[in-house]
């Protein structure tokens, strides 16, 4: 990245997990990073971590899901960082269920968090963007886009994510900013966690049974996100926009 360009990034979610390990990974890299999660602690503690090791950040508590505490969490990170131009728009819910058993607000729940906390963290981020002519904004889908028993919600969201992305992308590109998803397969966290606990395995047993289908024999980590997500927002990934990166330890479309 060229010294013109604002290195302030936004990650959601970043309370831990997924979002934690994206968020210090783009410390790493040298951006001043805005900590955004319902988790006031985690991203209190996220952003201390990344300053006590040099860097600069602040954690800001909000749900992504409501409009008016985007636009104060946004506004609080321009104010306090400068204008965001990268955008990681991570935090997400599972609310698993059959059909038959899935109720209402297992569906608005998720795709509320998904795809209307994503549209609302864009639209307050693009603006900044624009105004720099540069940016990237990074979606977290899944492979469950693709179909997930048990989870029509959540693919839904997942594969609304990959049009939200591909869209993002044509309306946006002129003005040097990228969009783009990556759709992680089984990752460990709290999220994979809750799924065995619903389903009555051990956290052990469900990722050594989940690694034997996966061609690289092995789960993937945060990291395996993070390093995928640090090459897309840089500079050198300027001519790479509306795609999806499957990133699962083997083919996935
Ligand atoms: P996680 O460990 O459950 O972390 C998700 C974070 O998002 C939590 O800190 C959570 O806060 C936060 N969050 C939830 N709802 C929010 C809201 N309305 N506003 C603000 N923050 C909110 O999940 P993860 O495994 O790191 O997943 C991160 C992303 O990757 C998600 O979009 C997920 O769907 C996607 N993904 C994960 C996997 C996987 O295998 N783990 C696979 C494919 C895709 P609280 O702690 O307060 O709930």
């Amino acid at each position: 990245m060229t010294g013109t360009h604002s290195r302030v990034a936004i990650v959601t979610g970043a309370g831990r997990g997924i979002g934690a390990a994206v968020a210090r990974r783009l410390a790493a890299d040298g951006f001043a990073v805005g900590l955004l999660d319902l988790d006031e602690d985690g991203v209190r503690k996220g952003a201390e971590a990344i300053v006590a090791d040099g860097g600069r950040a602040i954690g800001v508590k909000l749900d992504v899901s409501d409009a008016g505490e985007v636009d104060a969490a946004v506004s609080k990170v321009a104010d306090e960082l400068g204008p965001p131009t990268v955008l990681i728009n991570n935090a997400g819910i599972t609310r698993d269920n059959l059909i038959f058993k899935m109720t209402e607000q297992d569906w608005d729940s998720v795709l509320g968090v998904h795809l209307r906390g994503s549209f609302l963290m864009t639209r307050a981020v693009q603006k900044y963007q624009t105004e720099q002519k540069w940016g990237r904004i990074v979606n977290l889908s899944s492979t469950s886009a693709l179909g997930n028993r048990g989870q029509v919600n959540y693919s839904a969201a997942k594969a609304g994510m990959q049009g939200f992305t591909k869209t993002l992308a044509i309306e946006l590109g002129k003005f040097g900013v990228t969009a783009n998803a990556i759709a992680p397969g089984f990752i460990a966290t709290d999220m994979t966690a809750a799924t065995a606990e619903r389903v009555g395995m051990s956290f052990e047993d469900f990722k050594k049974a989940a690694a034997e289908q996966i061609p690289v024999r092995r789960v993937g980590e945060p990291a395996d996100i993070a390093n995928l997500a640090s090459f897309l927002v840089s500079e050198g990934a300027g001519f790479i926009s509306g795609q999806v990166v499957y990133v699962a330890g083997g083919p996935k479309d």
